[in-house]
């Protein structure tokens, strides 16, 4: 007997036929003898639609009461999947954040978990009842309702599976594995069957956008092993552990960002504090950046180029034409038709000529590299975003086939 943590995304429980599917998937779990406790998504787009309907009445409605509206999605799930698992006659329990004792920070819409409280869920369990808990949703010290942020309920899910001590988290969502890259874009890509934390995260970060990134933080951190499979089918899917056991792969994927943007300084003052004073002002503003590349000085100018999110691009660039006359420099050049199209992998520390290779797929697609970034076990590429596909397929080719 196991304690188990399962999360449906909110594609698996999207309307009723679902939600049978997935009773079924949960009680059967039940009957082979082991704890169950399962955080649910809202229902498909319900989120979305919440969203919707909040900018219908307000469009700068307060962050508070965007958490409060939100957490409605998960709340109705846990309720309506209870109901369904009751026709399967197996004893069952629905909670929400409060009930649990799921505790954050009082980040409206992007709330940390600081504590969660296992003893409801515990006595739950003893009373040998299946345990259905909200995911997404926390309360802050204040004892208001709290979001994770999108896609936060797989967050959720380990944080319950790793105060409950759980055996196994497993994630069920539409895809049924982690894949060398998106099966809808490259028809050959495959299925792996383990893949090390570092992996998924820069996957993960890279737009692959299987897990939550904060899940598989905590899930390295507190060493839980986590299944990510599909509900649709009984399939086995893909475990994401520190260690993977299998042969050793170079490369695990090819992952395309395409919600970047570049901003170029040009013609900077070629003397010591400039970049100091540049990423300053964006981390400040609370900018991430990411690629970021200097030009050799010429004479008494250089240049410095810079990736953002897309969201922040406006932002970033207003920042910085605002302090042009302190920063110095001639102009700006923002560009958002860009991505960034990266390989991931362990094995790439020790095996020399890997970004080669991808550079040699790109070239031989006629594909200009702007900017390049590597780390340990990635190599990042930007390029133009109408190329983004063609490019994931020949570097996938290049390693795969
Ligand atoms: N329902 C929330 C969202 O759509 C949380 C989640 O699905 O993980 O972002
Ligand atoms: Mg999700």
């Amino acid at each position: 007997m196991a304690l188990i943590v399962m999360k449906f995304g909110g594609s698996s429980v999207a309307d009723t036929q679902r939600l049978y599917r997935v009773a079924e998937r949960i009680t059967n779990t039940y009957k082979e003898g082991n704890d169950v406790v399962v955080v649910l998504s809202a229902q498909g787009d319900t989120t979305d639609e919440l969203i919707a309907k909040a900018e219908e009445v307000n469009l700068n409605g307060s962050k508070r009461e965007m958490d409060m509206l939100l957490a409605c999605g998960e709340q109705m799930s846990v309720a309506l999947e209870a109901m369904a698992i009751q026709r399967l006659g197996c004893p069952v329990v629905s909670l929400n954040a409060w009930q649990v004792g799921i505790h954050t920070d009082s980040r409206y819409s992007g709330a940390r978990i600081r504590r969660v409280d296992a003893s409801r869920i515990r006595m739950e369990l003893d009373r040998k009842r299946i345990v259905l808990v909200t995911g997404f949703q926390g309360i802050s010290p204040d004892g208001d309702l709290t979001t994770l942020g999108r896609g936060g309920s797989d967050t959720s899910a380990v944080a319950l599976a790793v105060a409950l001590k759980a055996d196994l988290c497993q994630i069920f969502t539409d895809v049924d594995g982690i894949y060398t890259a998106d099966p809808r874009l490259v028809s050959n890509a495959k299925k792996l069957q383990e893949i090390t934390y570092d992996e998924m995260l820069e996957l993960a970060s890279l737009g692959a956008q299987v897990l939550h990134n904060r899940s598989v933080q905590m899930a390295k951190r507190y060493h839980v092993d986590l299944e990510v499979l599909t509900s649709f089918a009984n399939v086995p899917g893909t475990i994401v552990k520190e260690v993977v056991k299998m042969e050793k792969v170079i490369i695990s994927g090819v992952a395309k960002d395409c919600s970047i943007a570049r901003i170029a300084l040009v013609g900077l003052n070629n003397e010591p504090g400039v970049a100091y004073q540049l990423f300053s002002l964006l981390a400040k503003k609370k900018i991430d950046v990411d690629v970021i590349l200097q030009s050799i000085g010429r004479g008494d100018s250089k240049d410095i180029s810079f990736t953002v999110d897309l969201a922040d691009c406006d932002e970033a660039a207003a920042v910085l034409e605002a302090n042009r006359d302190e920063l110095g420099f001639d102009h700006l050049d923002v560009r958002k038709d860009v991505a960034k199209v990266s390989i991931v992998g362990g094995g790439m520390l020790n095996t020399p000529g890997i970004a080669a290779a991808m550079f040699q797929a790109l070239y031989e697609e006629h594909i200009n590299i702007q900017m390049i970034s590597t780390s340990e076990i990635k190599v990042s590429v930007l390029i133009d975003k109408a190329q983004a596909d063609r490019a994931v397929r020949a570097i996938h080719s290049k390693f795969f086939d």
